[in-house]
């Protein structure tokens, strides 16, 4: 992230700043105040993606499945691992099926694949472990009922963008199965 440096206002010939000097100076403040609450508030952890302790990782992340799959009775709901905001909702011919992409902020977002349908839209606010934003299916090129997870860094197949390892997203939360703690 960028931001402009604001010009310092030129001195007047009698030594004091223009009088706009100060209303200028407010936005650049109030931006840095807003970053900061932002910071502070954002949650630290994330959360297991699905309803249901008895669920499991089914195939971590590796270099040919940049994911984590969780396996969980078709129908489980599936939760968002960080509150944020959905930025795509519905079917994509990918493999994935029934899918929703949610935007967390700071370049953040993750996906969630294989609905048997989506309970979200585009533009939705989706609070971690909370708002339910799909159900456990097998839709798209999956061969059972799973979630399979991914964490991007930019947007979603985006050049430029990519994916990182989903498991220290999710390796907490209410829902998180004992075998995990
Ligand atoms: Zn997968």
């Amino acid at each position: 992230m960028a931001f402009r440096v604001l010009r310092a206002p030129a001195p007047q010939p009698d030594g004091r700043t223009p009088a706009g000097s100060r209303v200028r100076r407010v936005p650049m403040a109030a931006l840095l105040a807003v970053l900061l609450v932002g910071a502070v508030a954002a949650p630290a952890s994330a959360a297991w993606p699905v309803a249901s302790r008895s669920s499991y990782i089914s195939q971590y992340f590796h270099r040919g499945h940049r994911a984590d799959d969780i396996a969980a009775s078709r129908g489980t709901r599936i939760v968002p691992i960080r509150t944020g905001r959905v930025v795509f909702a519905g079917w994509k011919s990918n493999c994935g099926g029934y899918q929703v992409w949610v935007y967390h902020g700071s370049g953040l977002y993750t996906a969630y694949y294989h609905m048997s349908h989506e309970t979200s839209w585009k533009g939705r606010w989706v609070t971690r472990s909370t708002t339910t934003i799909g159900y456990v299916g097998a839709t798209g090129c999956a061969t059972g009922p799973h979630t399979h997870v991914e964490v991007w860094k930019g947007y979603p197949w985006r050049s430029g963008s990519y994916r990182v390892n989903p498991y220290g997203y999710i390796d907490s939360g209410s829902y998180l199965p004992l075998r995990y703690r």
